[in-house]
């Protein structure tokens, strides 16, 4: 009777059944829909593959990645392309690395020789920094040859840079990934009639500056040169200051206090936030040291300065989760947490998504805390879990509208007692403590109907490897509609990279989104109000 009943009614089909022809079994078993290209690719450019997933190891989830990549670059390297930018321009992935392998995968491999052009047009765009350049060349190298557009595209990144910039790579970032700035320039040739040009090219491969070079944007280098020289901390830490040297162009050994001091006006703020356990450590960053400690609140709160610093919110989660440990994560020396700029790397999270419009509806914000989200690292952070990157971009939800709850689903549903004021280390505790159990991502329009809850907004943040419903999320969400007479709608925020969702991508009352994407949240409100 079940059988025949599934057969002609969806109501009856469970989630290990197909709803429809359009669907595909996840890892876990369950039918559920894909993602469009762009989708798929996004949640690549924004979450990464570290760590795997619960159902993939790392090596085989990164080679599904990327052979999607591969091959989305064949069939449409211009929307692969579209897409990178769009990501890469919105500061919307906390890690660049996807990017530039998106970006060296259309310049190696695309078909068309227009689309392989203008990957490397966009390439200085894409690799702001020396270091993010000499990943794309491993990349780029890994997939073979130094033809003409290689060395073409490559030598125009050093033709074209400004000349500062030049400089400060020349001292800051000599060599990464088994490449050097020396390699690249060997390979590509650059050519330039510009004698201040020349002098730091020349400096890249020999490390020296020519006799006679004087130009003005020489002075890092120069100081750098000096700094090789200086024999104590305070010496070195006065050429930071003299030359505007950044921390990389004083060799290890001086590294002192006073360096560290100095680095903090000369370096950025992403600097910054990847080093406040080191300035506790050397004793600059110290609960005595009261002026120090609101510099710091003060930076890495301020919202322009995020904003001109491109920090990603994952910056300052990965930088409070690490900094309030009291010690480095390979083990490297300790220090004392300030509480106040713990609580300012929590503000830092927030802010970093800039300004957040409330969409006002009536919000249930469903965490999937099964076992399948205690695994993997999302964005490439050590230890951060999907359950906990699901609990973080809650806490954005649940600061942002007036009218939310949060709860937590596997098989059933259940309160975590997450609030508005919990920190977002408390609300990841909760969610992490909470993990029970299978999957069923249609447990909470089912719980709202059977409560009698009035919503809007339905939030599921997943990965999307819901099997054990009796029922599909589609049919109880339709359900609920014709149970309440609400037409709510149903926001997915997926939190790996795979091709899964539960969201019907022709439906116009499903969205998906991608975790910890710095343009979610906007588009998540514009959907729930339904101007989208
Ligand atoms: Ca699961």
């Amino acid at each position: 009777m079940k059988n025949l009943l599934s057969v002609i009614s969806p109501k009856h089909r469970r989630q290990t059944e197909r709803l429809n022809a359009r669907q595909k079994r996840n890892n876990a078993g369950g039918f559920v829909y894909t993602v469009s290209d762009e989708g798929r690719l996004t949640r690549f450019l924004v979450l990464g593959t570290d760590g795997g997933t619960f159902y993939a190891a790392e090596r085989k989830h990164t080679v599904q990645a990327t052979d999607f990549v591969r091959e989305l670059v064949a069939r449409d390297a211009a929307l692969a392309l579209r897409v990178t930018l769009e990501v890469v321009r919105g500061n919307r992935a906390p890690k660049p690395d996807p990017a530039l392998l998106v970006l060296a995968l259309i310049a190696k491999t695309a078909p068309e020789a227009a689309d392989r052009k203008a990957a490397w047009d966009a390439l200085p765009e894409v690799a702001r920094t020396g270091t993010m350049l000499l990943h794309f060349l491993a990349f780029a190298d890994a997939l073979g040859g130094w033809g003409r557009l290689t060395r073409q595209g490559v030598a125009r990144v050093y033709e074209d840079a400004p000349l500062e910039k030049l400089a400060l790579w020349a001292v800051k970032y000599k060599a990464r990934d088994g490449w050097s700035q020396a390699d690249a320039l060997r390979k590509a040739h650059p050519k330039t009639e510009d004698a201040g040009r020349n002098a730091v090219l020349k400096f890249m491969v020999d490390g020296v500056l020519p006799e006679g070079a004087n130009d003005a944007s020489l002075r890092v280098i120069e100081g750098h040169l000096r700094a090789l020289e200086a024999t104590s901390d305070a010496d070195a830490a006065g050429l930071m200051t003299e030359y505007g040297l950044p921390i990389e162009a004083v060799p290890t050994h001086l590294r002192g206090s006073g360096v560290y001091r100095a680095a903090m006006q000369t370096n950025g703020l992403t600097w910054l936030l990847r080093n406040l356990g080191n300035l506790g450590r050397v004793g600059v960053l110290t609960v005595n040291d009261r002026e120090i400690v609101q510099e710091v609140v003060k930076r890495v709160t301020d919202v322009e300065a995020l904003k001109r610093g491109r920090i990603h919110p994952l910056d300052a989660l990965k930088a409070r989760l690490v900094y309030a440990q009291g010690r480095g994560v390979k083990g490297k020396g300790e220090w004392l947490p300030v509480p106040g700029v713990v609580d300012a790397l929590e503000d830092a999270f927030m802010l970093a998504f800039g300004s957040i419009k409330p969409a006002g509806t009536r919000h249930l914000l469903a965490l999937d805390v099964s076992g399948s989200m205690t695994w993997g690292n999302v964005g490439g952070v050590p230890g951060l879990t999907p359950n906990m990157a699901a609990a973080a971009m809650g806490m954005v939800a649940l600061r942002t509208e007036p009218d939310a709850l949060t709860m937590g689903f596997a098989d059933s549903f259940r309160p975590l007692g997450i609030t508005p004021k919990d920190t977002l280390e408390s609300a990841m505790r909760k969610a992490q403590s909470a993990s029970f159990g299978a999957t069923d991502c249609a447990q909470p329009m089912l719980w709202a109907a059977q409560q009698g809850v009035d919503v809007d907004t339905f939030v599921v943040y997943t990965d999307n490897e819901t099997w054990a419903g009796k029922v599909h999320p589609a049919v109880a969400l339709d359900a609920y509609r014709q149970k309440t007479g609400i037409s709510a709608r149903l926001i997915v925020v997926g939190l790996t990279s795979t091709e899964f969702t539960i969201a019907d991508p022709t439906r116009a009352d499903m969205l998906d989104v991608v975790g910890l994407d710095t343009a979610a949240p906007g588009v998540m409100t514009a959907f729930a109000r339904g101007e989208i």
